[in-house]
């Protein structure tokens, strides 16, 4: 039994009885009344559901299998006993939210509407349920969008970013592009309060990034970057940060270079002006000859998969992040046997070690405000997914 899910009659619009001002009039006077101790105010705002609860949310909802998604009123959800009822503060757009938007292969084989979707997000605790010990309402959070089964040998074995029976927020599960969001406590990542919402909702994307780039240490060392979308970006800001000795990147919009360069990026390299080959050779004589320590594959291109190999020295590192579209040949003896190099692939983020770090990289003063390039009301979402569709754009943040 999924916690926190409604079942698919509750997806019909729900008709309020009550016009739209009498919850904007119950959400004012709520804190005006808790401050006061009225005792028909409870103290808990978990006490005051019914009042709040019964009402619609705003939500982007996938309700049928073809491109596009509706803004409608969905029914507020109700927490399961270890769940959290969060106020969506700020949602990001992520990759899978668009291929789920424009209803590509991948969405169909994968999202059975009807869906809220979204999985980056930020916000408060406004109601907790009878099990919750781990956070409370009124505590700000971010969230983790896998939601691990916690029984199975990877969960088991500190391996739960590969759990083999995770469901994905936004995906199997309803996601953030909504008011309010169920989710088990579980998966709640407490936030300092002095980070931003629109860098806060941030941390789910942003620890692919910590991980693809911390998966072997960075410090001194020259690195490559293939492929500047916003995980690339967030990687050579976190590697700018943890001490990189020099940054290469490479992408086909100059627009993104343009941003890499923002974070702290040394060299950019454009793979729409440049030949493949001169790239490569730009690589070696920025590098002496001696190529980098570790290429980031951000990008999933074959192009830049063979720059990622071709470039890293002998006994380097590759890490693979980035998805191609299909099968790609590659010269395993020559680009990873001979070379005696070390090849990770990476896929979520490290439950809970990447957050952790992440939490310390803020400290340090990792800066990816460059790579937000664009805010909307939530109701402007086609705004951003045209974006996104265009590449003429860093991160998207959306406000509920
Ligand atoms: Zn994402
Ligand atoms: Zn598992």
């Amino acid at each position: 039994m999924r916690q926190g899910q409604t079942n698919a009659t509750q997806h019909i619009p729900a008709p309020s009885t009550r016009p739209r001002w009498y919850r904007a009039f119950i959400v004012c006077i709520l804190p005006i009344g808790r401050s006061l101790r009225n005792p028909f105010f409870p103290e808990r705002v978990g006490g005051i559901a019914h009042l709040v609860y019964n009402e619609a949310m705003r939500a982007l909802v996938k309700t049928s299998a073809q491109p596009g998604l509706t803004a409608t009123d969905r029914p507020d959800p109700k927490p399961g006993p270890a769940d959290a009822i969060i106020r969506v503060t700020a949602t990001s757009l992520c990759g899978t939210d668009a291929h789920i938007y424009n209803w590509d292969p991948w969405a169909h084989s994968r999202v059975h509407p009807p869906r809220i979707i979204g999985h980056e997000m930020c916000g408060v605790i406004v109601e907790v349920g009878s099990d919750v010990t781990l956070v409370k309402v009124g505590d700000y959070v971010a969230a983790e969008s896998h939601l691990t089964c916690g029984h199975c040998f990877q969960c088991r074995t500190g391996q739960a970013h590969v759990c083999k029976n995770y469901r994905i927020l936004g995906v199997d599960h309803d996601g953030s592009f909504a008011e309010y969001v169920a989710l088990p406590e579980s998966v709640l990542w407490k936030t300092s309060p002095a980070i931003p919402r629109e860098l806060a909702c941030l941390q789910e994307p942003l620890g692919n990034a910590v991980d693809a780039a911390l998966v072997e240490n960075l410090t001194g060392q020259t690195v490559l970057i293939t492929g500047c979308g916003p995980t690339g970006l967030f990687a050579a800001a976190v590697a700018r940060t943890a001490g990189a000795a020099m940054i290469i990147a490479t992408d086909v919009s100059a627009y993104r270079l343009d941003l890499a360069k923002q974070v702290g990026v040394d060299h950019v390299l454009n793979a729409t002006t440049e030949t493949a080959d001169r790239i490569a050779a730009a690589i070696r004589e920025i590098t002496a000859g001696e190529g980098v320590d570790a290429s980031l594959e951000m990008s999933g291109n074959p192009t830049a998969l063979h720059h990622a190999f071709s470039s890293v020295k002998n006994g380097g590192r590759v890490t693979l992040f980035g998805i191609p579209t299909g099968p790609i040949m590659f010269d395993l003896a020559n680009e990873v046997i001979f070379k005696g190099i070390r090849v990770y692939g990476i896929t979520g983020r490290r439950l809970f070690k990447t957050w952790y770090r992440l939490t310390g990289l803020f400290q340090a003063g990792l800066n990816i405000k460059p790579i937000i390039t664009h805010t909307f009301p939530l109701k402007d979402f086609t705004r951003g997914f045209e974006l996104i569709n265009s590449g003429q754009c860093g991160k998207v943040v959306l406000f509920p």
